[in-house]
Parts: structure tokens; sequence; C-alpha cells
């Protein structure tokens, strides 16, 4: 209804955003105690701490699999229908490296006008990435983290006071069970959250869709990069119809589609937030409350998975460096290729669970196989929806890896 609505009647859609963003606040307002409460609680409730390690070594090994198979799944795609070979037809030449750079320098406006300044200006490199990575897992100040939104310091801080509880013996079990009751208060929070969801999702669809001018402003923007639309959401829809649902049956020996459906409200909310950690409450919720998954898997795999687990954001970066570079006339022979597709792996690993986090990390990409940064540009206008489709298969990911972890955590 969001949709019909605001491609219908964009100035409708926009006088209902108010209410999508009250949703996204109160998502937002959950997500640091949840965090805190449903980690120290997973944890502790794992009982022999050494169990963390066989925990995180699965973790681990799911989020690097599968984050790879996305990438090559993108990889493969877009070398085979190659969308952006319409711009080297159109210029009837292949071009270097640095004439793509001029190319694009031409531009007359100037640097810090045009809409890609904030891009160019980046300067991280792929240390530079790793190291903001494992230095932020370290917070210098809890309260400062949690005030930040920031998930991963607060993570090593729930891990370490988990850990540490479960420890202490007689002595940590008040703590454990205040965390305990916390938890549980915070998903009757969350019930509330499923409550008000549909309305909110429509809102924010309503709202989004006004801002583009509806259905009439949205479709030429649409067209216009139909077919780098179409390979990154052919991508997405491989990903996650085909090698998720795979993966799912073989080794959390689950149904993909009933799973699917009762994750659906998490998955619509991503849609419609664009963001992995504002989607963090729901998606806890469709895993423990509706596909049974225990608290101490959840509680880890999850928050977790919603910062460094993004498939659909790899294979996105890697379709869409590839598909800068085909505009450009600019072959990527197979060392490139490979560079693509570590650097791709880790973009999405250093890419945050917000909105158009994806774009801002492609940059490390473009640049390790010294393409032009500005050659973002091209794809900006369509940036917003592929981003929403990209962060639903990121949930996508996450809840799947939930059901086959916790499968091989009591297996
Ligand atoms: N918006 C995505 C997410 O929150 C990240 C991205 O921009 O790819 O999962």
């Amino acid at each position: 209804m969001g949709a019909l609505l605001g491609g219908l009647w964009p100035e409708a859609g926009l006088t209902l955003k108010f209410v999508g963003d009250l949703f996204i606040r109160f998502l937002m307002m959950i997500v640091m105690p949840l965090i805190i409460a449903a980690m120290v609680s997973g944890i502790a409730r794992l009982g022999d701490i050494s169990q963390l390690g066989s925990l995180g070594s699965r973790t681990l090994g799911y989020y690097i699999g599968t984050t790879a198979l996305a990438v090559i799944t993108g990889i493969v795609l877009v070398l085979w229908i190659q969308p952006g070979k319409a711009g080297l037809e159109h210029s009837k030449e292949s071009i270097t490296r640095s004439e793509a750079h001029d190319r694009i320098d031409g531009n007359t406006m100037p640097l810090d006008k045009r809409p890609v300044a904030r891009f160019t200006q980046e300067k991280r490199s792929i240390g530079d990435v790793l190291k903001e990575v494992i230095g932020g897992l370290v917070p210098s100040n809890i309260f400062k983290a949690m005030a930040n939104n920031e998930i991963l310091p607060v993570i090593t801080f729930s891990l370490l006071l988990g850990a540490a509880l479960s420890m202490t013996g007689e002595a940590g079990r008040t703590a454990i069970l205040f965390f305990n009751s916390l938890n549980e208060a915070m998903m009757k929070i969350i019930h509330l959250a499923m409550y008000v969801a549909p309305v909110g999702i429509g809102a924010l669809i309503a709202g989004r869709l006004g801002e583009a001018g509806g259905f009439s402003g949205f479709w030429p923007e649409l067209q216009q990069l139909g077919k780098y639309a179409a390979t990154v959401i052919g991508g997405l829809a491989i990903h996650s119809l085909v090698t998720l649902p795979l993966l799912l049956k073989l080794f959390g020996k689950r149904s993909p589609s009933g799973y699917a459906i009762r994750t659906f409200p998490a998955l619509l909310t991503a849609f419609s937030t664009a963001s992995s950690t504002a989607t963090l409450p729901l998606t806890i919720e469709c895993a423990e409350e509706k596909n049974g998954i225990s608290k101490r898997t959840a509680g880890f795999v999850l928050p977790l998975g919603a910062t460094v687990n993004m498939d659909g954001t790899a294979l996105y970066e890697a379709v869409a460096v590839i598909f800068i570079a085909q505009m450009n006339g600019i072959a990527l022979g197979p060392p490139e290729l490979l560079v693509v597709f570590l650097t791709a792996t880790l973009a999405a690993v250093g890419a945050a669970g917000i909105p158009e986090a994806g774009l801002v990390t492609m940059v490390l990409v473009l640049k390790a196989v010294n393409l032009p940064v500005e050659g973002i540009a091209l794809i900006l206008a369509i940036d917003w929806f592929l981003d929403r489709c990209r962060t639903t298969v990121n949930v996508w990911g996450d809840s799947v890896g939930a059901g086959i972890i916790d499968r091989k955590v009591k297996g």
C-alpha cells in the first residue's frame, strides 16, 4: 500500500515520511540495549565458555563462505551480461585508465561542488580499512560507543562481560539473571514494534517513492540504468533464492520457504529502512520467536552479522565496480578480478549497517584496481533502490546463518 500511495501520490507519500522516520527511531532506540542484553545472556547461557570458540569459528566460517559465494555470483553475472558494454559501444573505442580519469575529470563543475566530491575525498587504503575494523573492535569508552550507535565495540564489551560473568560462578548469577530479564523485556518491546511495523514500513516506502517523484519519477531513473540494476538484482535473487536456501536445507535441515515466510517481517523492514542495524530487533524477534532459534545462537550470530556479514553489499560492490570499468572501456584481467573479489569482501565487512554505507566503502575497491573513483557518479541515481535490495539480502543472509549455526551448535 505504501508503494501505491507514494507512487501514485508523491505528495501524500512525503507527508507520511514523518511516520516512517518515527518507526526507524523506535527501532534504533532498542538496538543498543538489545545487543547488550541478548549477547550477555546468550554467552552466559553457553555454560562452558570453551564452546564460544566453536560457535565463533562456525560463525566466521559461514560469514566468509557465503560472502565469497555472493561475490563470485556477482562477478560471473556482470561478466556474462556486460551491462556496461553499452557505454563502450557508444564511444566505439577502448581507452586507458588515465584517459578514463581525464575524461571524467574533464567535468567542468568545480570538484567540491560535484555530487561525488564526498567520495573522492575518501583517502582510505585497504590497510586503513583493516586497521579501522580491527581498531574499532575495542572501545575507549563503552558509553560513547553506545551513544554513537557503534555496534562492533559494544559487541566486544558484551562478549567479554558475558564470558566473565559465566566464569564467576555464584557471584555472577545475579547479574546474569538481570541481563536475562532485560533481554525478555526488550523482546516485549520488540513485540510492540512488530505491531506497528506494517504502518512504519508502508510509510517509509511511501515517503521514499514520494521523494523520487512517484512512479513517474522513479521509472526513468530505473530505465536509464536498467541493465546494471537488473544485473545487481539478478545476482541478489540467485544468492537469496538459490544459494542461501540450498545451504539452509543442506546444513540447517530446515524448510527454506517456511523459514523465509517467518522471517518476512524482518526482510520487509530491511527493505524499507535500508539499514541492517535498524532491522536487528526484528531479525532477532523473527529468529527466536518464529523460527525457534536458540537465544544463545541468535544473540551471537545476528548482532555480529548485522555489521560484519553483508552478502548483498559484497555482491553489489563487485558488480558496480566491474560495471564502471566496462562503461569506461577498461577490461579487467583475472588478477584484477581477484583483487575485486578480495576487496569487495573486505569492503562489505567494513560497511556499517546503515543506508548507503556500501557506496562509500566501494571507493576502496575502485582504488584497488585503479579505476576512477568518480565513476561512482554513474550509479548514484539508482543506488537508493539497490541499497534496499542488498540490505534485504544482508538480513536474509544473517537469518539463514542463525538457522544453520543453531543446528550445528545443537548437533
Ligand atoms: N545499507 C546496507 C545495510 O545496512 C549497507 C550497504 O550500504 O550496503 O546492510
